[in-house]
């Protein structure tokens, strides 16, 4: 442990940014670690390496054998360093290293058992709380519609409990090797940070390759081709290298942190962020941004649900990729129904994602905001239930939706007409085929009103389906 002269050099300083993952198996591939340099000065901040590979005893112990190597290093980890003020006081904890010490014990058992206030796995749903969020979450200016998830929330993309709640043994183990954590405790090095990356990498779409490189050109114009296409290799990756540059952007600021002093604070926490002025904001226009043309967002929805349906063909004769379904009723929307609404293009083109592949609301909540992620969900059959009844809910409740979910199953159902008179599923009677119009009728029947080109189109197609089918 060596404590801070204020007139070292920021430059000697080293940072790490470390991309956690809670995962039960897998985490090698999951955790990332980037280190950087320099950055002060006007100098560009440096990758000096960029890894994955290790698992989190593994980093554990790669960061004890680091700072006994050369102590003036400085650590962000990305996930809750602690719990709502009154969770440990609820268990008589009167700091935050009394919870990392319970945590070390109890962690698995309340993962497992997943009772309130801990809550995400299938059936355990969000339980009412005195608080779900600490203080500093709140405080998070939400990025691009994304905002901190509650560390109770132990399930689910973009979920933080399993590895806050992981991650706390590290804490404790490197506290008990005379780490400093802030803001828990008087400044020295090493120290570890509690950092979130969306706060440092902007409303950038995380989950585009594009997106993340062409970020990464515009941020760091002078980082070398070689590391640039390993941080745009994978969100884990992109969120490592962009967390380590931008701390040691701010290494000088860092060097002068200091421990809190307000009660809940110290219990709670504190999430690191750049200082006025020099934040990292939500609102910049990069490239892949959410911000400014809605272009770069439908593109990477396009791209998106294209991986996403990679294997899956339509019914028809050609069996010809599924994409072009989300597609056909992207290009209806705003042909037919002449929309231009950014959010409701994206959800056309994402709409069967969550029914039909593997993917998560919470996932389509990171990567395209929470209005695109709650309108899918709107348009997503309940696929534990049986088939009939998931047709005779569609019907129910369509006068109930929104607009833009009524507009969608329009524009869904135009699409999926004009498949079934033009490229009709092979295994199909006429009989299914007809029940299939007089069906789609009665769920058009409850969105009317929503949009008149889209009925209108509609109404046609449905006569014309039916002259076919004679
Ligand atoms: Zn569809």
């Amino acid at each position: 442990m060596v404590a801070i002269e204020r007139q070292r050099s920021s430059s000697d300083l080293r940072v790490i940014a470390i991309d956690w993952s809670g995962a039960k198996s897998g985490a090698r591939r999951k955790i990332w670690l980037a280190e950087a340099r320099g950055g002060r000065d006007g100098g560009e901040p440096e990758i000096v390496r960029l890894e994955c590979g290790r698992s989190r005893r593994e980093i554990e112990r790669h960061l004890l054998e680091e700072a006994e190597r050369e102590p003036e290093l400085i650590v962000g980890l990305d996930y809750a360093f602690s719990l709502p003020a009154w969770f440990l006081r609820e268990h008589e904890l009167t700091t935050a290293r009394e919870l990392w010490q319970l945590a070390a014990r109890e962690a698995e058992t309340w993962l497992e058992r997943c009772e309130p206030p801990f809550w995400g796995r299938p059936g355990k749903r969000r339980p009412a709380l005195p608080s779900h969020f600490r203080r500093t979450d709140a405080d998070v200016p939400s990025v691009g519609s994304v905002r901190p998830k509650s560390p109770f929330q132990i399930t689910g993309a973009g979920s933080v409990g399993t590895g806050s709640l992981r991650g706390m043994t590290l804490l404790r183990r490197l506290s008990d090797a005379d780490w400093r954590v802030w803001p828990f405790d008087a400044p020295g090095l090493p120290l570890l940070i509690e950092i979130y990356p969306r706060l440092l990498t902007g409303a950038v779409v995380k989950s585009s390759p594009k997106a993340r490189a062409q970020y990464l050109a515009w941020r760091f114009p002078e980082l070398a081709e070689g590391r640039r296409r390993l941080a745009a290799s994978s969100d884990d990756a992109f969120d490592a290298a962009v967390s380590a540059l931008e701390l040691a952007r701010h290494a000088g600021d860092l060097l002068d942190l200091e421990q809190a002093t307000d009660p809940v604070e110290l219990l709670e926490g504190r999430i690191w962020r750049p200082g006025p002025g020099e934040a990292v904001l939500p609102e910049r226009s990069a490239p892949g941004t959410a911000a400014g043309s809605p272009l770069p967002a439908l593109l990477s929805a396009l791209e998106y649900a294209a991986e996403k349906h990679r294997d899956q063909r339509r019914k028809g004769p050609e069996a010809s990729p599924y994409i072009n379904h989300p597609i056909s009723v992207a290009r209806v929307l705003a042909e037919v129904g002449e929309v231009s609404d950014p959010i409701l293009l994206q959800a056309a083109i994402l709409h069967d994602t969550i029914e039909d592949t593997r993917t998560t609301p919470g996932e389509l909540e990171e990567s395209f905001g929470a209005e695109v992620r709650a309108l899918v969900e709107e348009v997503t059959d309940d696929k534990s239930l049986p088939k009939k009844v998931r047709k005779r809910l569609q019907i129910e409740h369509a006068p109930g939706r929104s607009l833009r979910a009524k507009q969608l199953k329009i524009a869904d159902k135009i699409s999926n007409i004009a498949d079934i008179i033009g490229r009709p599923p092979t295994d199909w009677t006429l009989e299914r085929k007809r029940e299939y119009l007089d069906w789609a009728e009665r769920v058009v029947a409850g969105c009317r009103g929503a949009n008149r080109l889209l009925e209108e189109c509609f109404d046609r197609n449905l006569l014309e389906a039916r002259e076919a089918l004679g």
